[in-house]
């Protein structure tokens, strides 16, 4: 079954505006990383699309890793603040300079709990690279070292990002229409 044509009220981002920020982002990551011990680190499952873009036009030596990080139950679309973190690989953290790829920083908690995470384990340097950014929501006072774009408090579907697990394979970024929120 198709999704429904009319599931995106608005689309924000094409794919190719999308690719396009994603390699200028890459460029200023060459650039403040080099001779650094790069670790790009993917939050599953909504970064996946945004982190493979980026990481093509990454052309310093870099390791790539997932973790998994949750902050939405089942069908909602308010975040719930209770964040829970699994790391699915042991993988080296002390002395690398970790940047967590994010889809959407909204309140900002999700970031927190990371950033305590991987302070804790001693890492070099701890920093956020999000496609979206829901910047007028933060609670905390930590801010994406790279945003690829600012948008505004609507909740957002595809290139990764899902509602109740639908619609992640969207080539694009779009607002969901409200009639298909239960
Ligand atoms: P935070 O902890 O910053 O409030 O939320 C981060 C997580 O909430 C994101 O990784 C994402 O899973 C989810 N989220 C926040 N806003 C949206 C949205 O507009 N659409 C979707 N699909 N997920 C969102």
């Amino acid at each position: 079954m198709d999704y429904p044509k009319d599931i995106m009220s608005e689309i924000l981002y094409d794919e190719k505006q999308i690719i396009a920020r994603a390699q200028e982002i890459a460029k200023q990551i060459n650039k403040d990383y080099e001779n650094k011990a790069l670790t790009l680190v993917c939050t599953l499952k909504g970064a996946v699309f945004f982190f493979t873009e980026l990481m093509k036009y990454v052309t310093i030596d870099c390791r790539i890793e997932f973790i998994k990080a949750s902050s939405y139950i089942g069908n909602t679309t308010m975040t719930i603040g209770n964040v829970k973190i699994s790391k699915f690989m042991n993988f080296e953290i002390a002395n690398r300079d970790i940047l967590i790829v994010e889809d959407i920083v909204d309140t900002g908690l999700t970031c927190k709990e990371l950033f305590a995470y991987f302070n804790t384990n001693k890492c070099s340097s701890v920093n956020v690279c999000t496609l979206l950014d829901k910047k007028k929501r933060r609670q905390t006072n930590i801010e994406p070292k790279y945003v690829g774009f600012e948008i505004d408090d609507k909740f957002v579907i595809g290139y990764g990002l899902d509602y109740n697990e639908s619609y992640r394979n969207l080539p694009c970024v779009g607002v969901i229409n409200p009639k298909y929120i239960k």
